[in-house]
């Protein structure tokens, strides 16, 4: 069991792994970025003759953060959020700013899809949410908690009870089989298998007669549908889906995306789901758009020719 779960540890800090770089000035900057928002933790001075803040008060900063795009909604309901996320690559000549400056909601029981052009952020924004990359600046939070004040080993409790993600690139656990990799998280989280949920996610997906293969034995469309079966299994709160339709032809696709809004509907589950598709993006509730990275524009209700018309808009 050990080598299993050095290897889904493996799985969980991929995000990092490529991105190890500036790890340890980041954590520095977002630890001291996050504390911000925190509630003051300051005790009260009694008759100090000073009027009380409004953040002794309520326990929120008074300046607290409104998601620009949202603000019939407040922020701190919201399933996941990023305050004011930053988030740099490198340095010198090589340094990227992949998110610049980020406040967006997401709220329960909603299903918001994140488009934009290739290196807009999209996938810096899933890592950084789900608490795979280090925000340089600002903070994430899942629920109420602020994840830069997160040990390493809470966070990875948070991640393995809450969270499910889908890769883009699927980080299937190549000596594991199909049904190895779905059931890895949960095994380790010594969690009981539901064994008829499992057998109607392997149906559903179409990967029933695939549970014996191993990655290599499979084609990229089954092994983004492992991938995504393993997400869901735990039927996490909260799932980040990166281009999970990405290698699926339009029926898997289709397949694929009932189920999420599925998951939404009758669970209550929370979906962020990155997506080039204007088809798949309109199988959610809210767009999300991100350029430079940064969110420049937001879409209820969407359909697929507006999804188009808006993106012409906005690539201009
Ligand atoms: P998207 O998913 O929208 O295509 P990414 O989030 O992958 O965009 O990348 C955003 C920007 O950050 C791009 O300019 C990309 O080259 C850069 N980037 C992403 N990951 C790294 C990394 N590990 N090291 C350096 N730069 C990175
Ligand atoms: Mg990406």
């Amino acid at each position: 069991m050990k080598d299993a779960h050095d290897m889904t540890g493996q799985i969980e800090r991929e995000g990092t792994m490529s991105k190890i770089s500036i790890r340890a000035s980041a954590v520095t900057v977002a630890r001291r970025g996050g504390r911000r928002f925190l509630p003051s933790r300051r005790p009260i001075p009694h008759n100090s003759g000073l009027p009380l803040s409004s953040e002794a008060v309520t326990g929120r900063p008074a300046d607290a953060v409104t998601d620009p795009f949202r603000k019939d909604m407040p922020m701190t309901d919201a399933a996941a959020r990023a305050e004011g996320v930053t988030k740099v690559y490198g340095w010198g000549d090589t340094r990227v700013t992949a998110l610049d400056q980020v406040t967006v909601s997401f709220h329960r029981g909603e299903f918001t899809a994140v488009m934009g052009p290739s290196g807009s952020g999209k996938s810096t924004l899933m890592h950084c949410m789900a608490g795979l990359d280090e925000v340089t600046e600002g903070a994430v939070f899942i629920g109420d908690q602020n994840l830069s004040t997160l040990s390493d080993r809470r966070l990875t409790k948070l991640r393995r009870e809450r969270v499910g993600f889908i890769f883009q690139t699927f980080n299937l656990v190549p000596t594991l089989t199909a049904k190895e990799n779905i059931t890895l998280p949960l095994d380790l989280a010594g969690r009981k298998e539901n064994g008829e949920w499992f057998t109607r996610l392997v149906e559903t997906l179409g990967i029933a007669d695939r549970l014996s293969h191993r990655p290599k034995e499979m084609s990229g469309g089954q092994q983004q549908r492992v991938a995504a079966a393993r997400a869901l299994f735990s039927r996490p709160d909260l799932i980040f889906a990166d281009e999970p339709t990405g290698n699926l032809d339009s029926t898997a696709s289709a397949e694929l995306l009932e189920f999420l809004q599925n998951a939404v509907k009758e669970h209550g589950q929370t979906i962020v789901m990155v997506t080039h598709d204007p088809v798949a993006a309109s199988y959610s509730d809210r767009i999300v758009f991100l350029a430079d990275g940064r969110v420049v524009d937001t879409m209820g209700d969407p359909t697929p020719a507006r999804v188009l018309d808006r993106i012409k808009e906005l690539e201009g």
